[in-house]
C-alpha cells in the first residue's frame, strides 16, 4: 500500500532504469512513499518501451547498464522528439569529476552518486520538477541583441550584421546557459551562481567547468559575432550584454 503525505507538492511519473534489483526496489519503494508513480525496468529495451506508453515526467538513468550505457541511453533521450526536455538524472557509482562532466553533457540535469538518500533523490526530483514547469509556463521566444531562443523548439540562432540568421548548434548545456543569460542580461554571475540557477543548487560541480561552458558558447557565437556579447567579468564572473554591439544592417 502506498502513503501518500499530506504535503506532498509535486507528484510525477517517474522511470528508473536500474540493472540493480535491489536498487530498482529501494527507489521503487521511497518514491512511491513520496506520493510518486515508479516505473523500475532493468534495461533500455524496456525503457524505450515504457516511454513510448506512458507519460513519463523525470528518468533517473544508471550509468552502468547492459546493452547499453546510461550516457549513450540520456544522449538518445536528449535528441528524440518527445523526450528532448525530460528531466533527467543519472544515477552513478563514478565520482570523477570528468564523469561527471561526461553525463551533464550527455544531456542529464543532474546527478546522484550511490550510494545516495531517498530523501536526498526525492528533493533532487522535486527541484527539477519545479525548473521544468516554470520553463513550460514562460515564452517561448528570447531575443537580446543579436540572439534569438525559442525555448519550445530549442532552436537558437544569431542575427548577424549583414541581417542574415546564423542557426546556433547548442548542445544541451549551453542552450540552459545562453536561455539563463538571455532570461538575465546585463546581469554579472559568478560561476557559483551560475551553477546554481542553470546546473540546480546541490550540484556539486566544480567552477571550472562553468569556464568550459562558456568557452563552448563563445566557439559557437563566434561566427556570428556574437561572443562579444558574452563577457568575463574580471573577479565577478560573466555577463550577457548588448552595449558595443554591431549595427544590423536591415
Ligand atoms: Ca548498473
Amino acid at each position: 500500500m502506498t502513503r501518500v503525505p499530506a504535503d506532498m507538492a509535486t507528484p510525477a511519473n517517474i522511470l528508473a532504469v536500474e540493472d540493480e534489483e535491489s536498487i530498482r526496489e529501494m527507489l521503487t519503494f521511497s518514491l512511491e512513499r513520496q506520493g510518486h508513480t515508479v516505473i523500475a525496468v532493468p534495461n533500455v529495451a524496456a525503457a524505450r518501451k515504457v516511454l513510448s506508453d506512458n507519460r513519463i515526467d523525470v528518468a533517473l538513468v544508471d550509468w552502468m547498464l547492459p546493452g547499453g550505457s546510461g550516457l549513450e541511453f540520456v544522449r538518445s533521450l536528449r535528441s528524440g522528439e518527445g523526450t528532448r526536455d525530460m528531466p533527467i538524472i543519472m544515477i552513478t557509482a563514478r565520482v570523477e569529476e570528468d564523469d561527471v562532466t561526461a553525463g551533464l553533457d550527455a544531456g542529464a540535469d543532474d546527478y546522484v552518486t550511490k550510494p545516495f538518500s531517498p530523501k536526498e533523490l526525492n528533493s533532487r526530483i522535486k527541484a527539477l520538477l519545479r525548473r521544468s514547469r516554470d520553463s513550460q509556463t514562460s515564452d517561448s521566444t528570447l531575443s537580446v541583441g543579436l540572439l534569438r531562443i525559442n525555448t519550445s523548439t530549442h532552436r537558437a540562432h544569431a542575427v548577424k550584421t549583414s541581417g542574415n540568421p546564423h542557426p546556433l548548434e547548442l548542445g544541451h548545456t549551453e542552450f540552459k546557459l545562453l536561455r539563463f543569460f538571455m532570461e538575465n542580461p546585463e546581469r554579472v554571475y559568478s560561476r557559483s551562481q551560475l551553477l546554481d540557477h542553470v546546473w540546480g543548487s546541490g550540484t556539486f560541480i566544480e567552477e571550472r567547468t562553468v569556464d568550459v561552458h562558456i568557452l563552448r558558447l563563445r566557439k559557437i557565437l563566434k561566427p556570428a559575432e556574437a561572443d562579444k556579447m558574452l563577457e568575463t567579468v574580471r573577479g565577478a564572473g560573466y555577463r550577457l550584454t548588448v552595449k558595443g554591439l554591431p549595427q544590423i544592417t536591415s
